[in-house]
């Protein structure tokens, strides 16, 4: 861990600035001390992890930038999630001045350097990367952009200003679509399959709550565009139960080996727990973030044995091909599994 970080990897960024966006909005623009704006840089697309204490619960959760590079400030938005600790709380009391304890940026929901066009989906809060990586094309590209944005309603709508503001200046290569559940209910495959059919040959980003992002990444799929130009960030992942999960394993896992930090540890498996979990549960400080299977933070190679993962929107075919897997995603499929983190 760099010198400016705490043992667990976070340092302390005050609040420059409270943006309220909507009723359920709240950007945070932070102010990152000189000594520590190189652990801050960031890509578009990447997030930020929080520590926050509530109640005496130690809660981390993952913010993604709704900034650019391109532009002078560190920001993330943070939707009030109904019913969720953390959301509710930086939208009740985050104001200027209060230091929040942050891990550096992550995440591989990254602009692909190519020249092809860029089409967006994003829902909700998930048009927080989304903007991040329109904001970086339009500034450092000529890629035309299409972007599909759906909300429940009109006054939802994050981002409303900046993006006609946007769509204004860059009319030649940014189109803007809306949806408004509202008006006729929620996004259709049809809508996204012809919104697909309009554009030419794009990678594809998709972000948004997870009926929608089923929704949408399977009718991009259907429309014909290859898997490797689809590219999804996950704010929250629907697991199968574990102990469902376990119940479909032909073999029992007794153990699994794993080398972190130069030093072996045998630890022994629980059903139904994940390559990370087993790590943990063993005393591991084991590498993690997002833990939806979208950062590749945790990932780790499997030498011997195998694993299966319930969720992978970080990592390739080569690399899963490598025997690369996302521990917190993985469960062990063999007796034992040697996994070495790098
Ligand atoms: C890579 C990544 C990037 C992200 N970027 C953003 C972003 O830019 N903006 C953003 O707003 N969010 C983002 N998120 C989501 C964010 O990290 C949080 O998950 C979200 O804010 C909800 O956290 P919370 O503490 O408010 O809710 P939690 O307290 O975690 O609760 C989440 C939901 O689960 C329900 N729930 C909690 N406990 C139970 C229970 N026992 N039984 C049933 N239901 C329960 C709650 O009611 C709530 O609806 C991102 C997530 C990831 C992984």
């Amino acid at each position: 861990m760099g010198e400016h970080l705490d043992a667990d990897g976070f340092a302390p960024l005050r609040i420059k600035r409270v943006v309220r966006e909507t009723s359920d909005a709240v950007s945070l623009v932070l102010d990152v001390p000189h000594h520590c704006s190189g652990r801050f840089r960031y890509q578009a697309g990447q997030f930020l992890t929080l520590r926050v204490t509530l109640d005496g619960r130690d809660l981390r959760r993952c913010y993604s930038m709704s900034s650019a590079p391109v532009e002078d400030e560190l920001r993330i938005t943070v939707k009030r999630d109904p019913g969720g600790l953390v959301s509710n709380w930086l939208n009740d009391t985050a104001s200027e001045g209060v230091e929040l304890l942050v891990a550096p940026p992550e995440g591989r929901f990254l602009l692909r350097d190519n020249h092809r066009g860029i089409v967006a989906f994003a829902g909700g809060s998930g048009i927080t990367p989304i903007m991040s990586l329109i904001r970086t094309a339009l500034a450092t590209s000529v890629r035309p952009i299409r972007l599909f944005y759906a909300n429940r309603s009109r006054d939802s709508v994050i981002f409303a200003d900046t993006l006609s503001r946007l769509v204004d200046r860059h009319a030649d290569r940014l189109t803007l679509t809306q949806h408004f559940d509202d008006d006729g209910g929620i996004v259709t495959p049809t809508a996204v399959e012809s919104f697909v059919a309009a554009a030419g040959p794009a990678d594809y980003y998709i972000c948004g709550p997870g009926p929608f992002m089923d929704t949408v990444e399977s009718a991009v799929r259907k429309s014909g565009v290859p898997r490797e130009r689809i590219h999804l960030e996950r704010f929250q992942v629907t697991q199968a139960p574990a102990d469902a999960v376990a119940a479909e394993a032909d073999v029992t896992t007794d153990e699994v080996v794993i080398e972190l930090d130069r030093t072996t540890t045998a630890a022994p498996y629980r059903a139904g727990n994940t390559l990370l979990q087993t790590a943990r549960t063993a005393g591991l400080r084991a590498p993690s973030s997002c833990e939806t299977g979208s950062c590749g933070t945790c990932m780790a190679r499997i030498v011997s044995g195998s694993a299966r993962m319930l969720n992978n929107d970080a990592l390739d075919d080569d690399e899963v091909a490598e025997g690369w897997v996302l521990t917190c995603q993985s469960l062990p499929t063999s007796r034992t599994v040697h996994v070495v983190y790098e």
